[in-house]
């Protein structure tokens, strides 16, 4: 292959590559429209199904702070805000089994480390019962699949985590002192 004919395929290639690039940034652009159509917050049905969207607010207790959605129906609407208080009044249970227990466990798993499995092994049930108290995944979650699926999944995941703090604890923990 002469000079001249190397370089001709490296422009070729360069070319190649820009094309490529271009149609996945075409790609990406048509991702971000898609992810912000108007949903409701609720059920997460997009404004195209349902002909229009309320603008929800909701206030939080003692602070000056209103957060804006959107909602399908007065229904979904009320349900959605229902869950928002709920979230509100019980965020310190959420912190409380998610954070400060799981913290405290471990802690003393170390100190006592004889019975370090069992203790370990309640931090996937303090998890477990936080997140089915209250189901809180995250707000891009929310905005994807809606409130209510989230709510679904976080306390399905809740149970599970139960579940296996508990079968962890009677194999191993029966396993270590039986
Ligand atoms: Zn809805």
């Amino acid at each position: 292959m002469s000079p001249e004919e190397e370089i001709n395929q490296l422009i070729d290639e360069v070319d190649a590559t820009e094309e490529k690039a271009e149609s996945e940034y075409e790609a990406d652009s048509e991702m971000l429209v898609e992810v912000i159509e108007p949903r409701c917050y609720w059920c997460s049905k997009a404004q195209p199904e349902i002909k229009e969207l309320l603008e929800s607010k909701y206030q939080k207790r003692n602070q000056e702070e209103i957060e804006f959605f959107l909602s399908c129906t007065p229904e979904h609407e009320s349900r959605a805000v229902k869950f928002l208080r709920f979230a509100e009044k019980f965020y310190f249970i959420y912190i409380a089994f998610m954070f400060v227990i799981p913290i405290i466990l471990l802690t003393i798993a170390f100190i006592i480390y004889q019975h370090m499995f069992s203790i370990g092994f309640s931090i996937f049930i303090s998890m477990g019962l936080g997140l089915t108290i209250l189901p809180l995944l995250g707000n891009q979650l929310v905005k994807n699949i809606g409130l209510k699926k989230s709510i679904l999944l976080g306390r399905i995941i809740g149970v599970i985590l139960v579940i296996i703090g508990v079968i962890l604890i009677l194999t191993f923990g029966l396993a270590y002192f039986g």
